[in-house]
Formats: structure tokens, sequence, C-alpha cells
């Protein structure tokens, strides 16, 4: 691209994924990113220790606490939050840079974070991922085989608190049939 393309290019727009852990938004944001052109993902910091499987840079940028104090410190954070049991936040370059170079953004963060980014870049879509049910949820959560029963614990009585925000958002998905879901995600971002 040359440097006039890129100069006329619009600027991308900022798409917020949110929902409780084990609804799917994993599994929608992968869809999302292999099916959406131009569409960039931030990768988060988080204080949380890696799974199996995941990849520092891949995953998340897994940090330590004091380095994350030290972003939040130095205002290197569009938002971030304690969720669960560790802290999240988005990079602020990382984005702007990205939606700079008129390519869309999609976060994947909690319910704190995604009305942080609001407050700050009001022009965010907000996308709320709903489960068909809390059996379901549990159903999910339990196997996927990430967490430990305390953290599954945590995580569902999390999600009781979370849906009750999703009126905040501009559009809920409800992730009951994959495909579905997957296609309704896919359509409001284009
Ligand atoms: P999250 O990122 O919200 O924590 P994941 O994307 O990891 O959730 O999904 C949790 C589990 O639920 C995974 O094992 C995934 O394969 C499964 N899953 C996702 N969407 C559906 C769906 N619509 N129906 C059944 N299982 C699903
Ligand atoms: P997990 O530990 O399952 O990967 O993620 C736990 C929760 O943290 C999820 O709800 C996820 O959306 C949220 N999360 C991930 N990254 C961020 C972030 O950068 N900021 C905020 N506020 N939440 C995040």
């Amino acid at each position: 691209m040359t440097d006039s393309t890129k100069r006329n290019r619009k600027k991308g727009r900022l798409f917020v994924l949110s929902g409780p852990s084990g609804v799917g938004k994993g599994t929608l944001r992968q869809h999302a990113l292999n099916n959406v052109p131009n569409l960039k993902y931030s990768i988060s910091c988080t204080t949380r220790k890696p799974r199996d499987g995941e990849t520092d840079g891949v995953e998340y940028r897994f940090i330590s606490h004091g380095k994350f104090k030290e972003d939040i410190a130095g205002n290197l954070f569009l938002e971030y939050a304690h969720v669960h049991e560790d802290f999240y936040g988005t990079l602020k370059a990382d984005v702007v840079n990205e939606l700079e170079k008129g390519n869309d953004v999609l976060l994947e963060i909690d319910v704190q974070g995604a009305l942080q980014v609001k407050q700050k870049m009001p022009d965010a879509v907000l996308i709320f991922v709903a489960p068909p049910g809390i059996e379901e949820l549990k159903r999910r959560l339990t196997g996927r085989h990430t967490e430990n029963d305390k953290s599954i614990n945590v995580r569902l009585n999390n999600a009781l608190k979370e849906l009750e925000l999703k009126d905040k958002y501009d559009y809920v998905i409800v992730n009951d049939d994959l495909d579905s879901a997957c296609e309704e995600l896919r359509k409001l971002i284009l």
C-alpha cells in the first residue's frame, strides 16, 4: 500500500466482545478472525498463569504483577480490570495503531473493561455473548477441562453478575447453535 492510499483509507472500527467465561467468546472470535478481512485481534496482557498449550504473545502476553502495575502507572492501558482472580488489560498503542492503519480491531474483554472502552471511545461497538442457559454454561465450562472446581465456581458466580449488565451493550448474541452465532457475529462486523 502506498503512503497516499494509507492516508486516504478510513479509520477502522473497534468491536468489543464480552460474556461469561465458557460461553464461547474465544470460539466466536477465532471464527470472526478467520472470516472477516482486515480484522485484527488485540492480544491482552494478563497476570494469569498460562494454561497448558498457551504461548506467551499468542493467547496473551503473560506478565508479572509488578510489570502490570508499571504499565498502569505508565498509562499504557486503554482499559484494565481485575477479573475472576487476576488482572487483564488492553494496550492502548496496539489498538490505536491498527485503527489508524484502517484495520478493524476486535477485543475480547470482560464487562468492566468494555464499559471503560465505551467511555473512552464511544464509537466502539459492544457485543455481549449470552449462553442459552446457566446449566449449558456450566456444561461448557466443565467440558473445556481448563479450570479446577474452585475456578469454575468463581466463573459461574461472576457469570450471573455479568449477565445483569448485558443491556449496556449495543448487541446481544445468544450462542446456542454455534454456526448461527458465528454468522451473526460475522455479519455484524461486516
Ligand atoms: P470462552 O472463550 O467464552 O471462555 P470458549 O470459546 O472457550 O469460551 O468455549 C467454551 C467451550 O464451549 C469450548 O469447549 C467450546 O468448544 C464450547 N462451545 C462454544 N460454543 C458452543 C456452542 N454454541 N455449543 C456447544 N459448545 C460450544
Ligand atoms: P480467561 O482467563 O478465561 O482467558 O479470561 C477470563 C476473562 O478475562 C474473560 O472474561 C476475558 O474476556 C477477560 N479478559 C481477557 N482479556 C482482557 C482484557 O484485556 N481486559 C479485560 N478487562 N478483560 C479481559
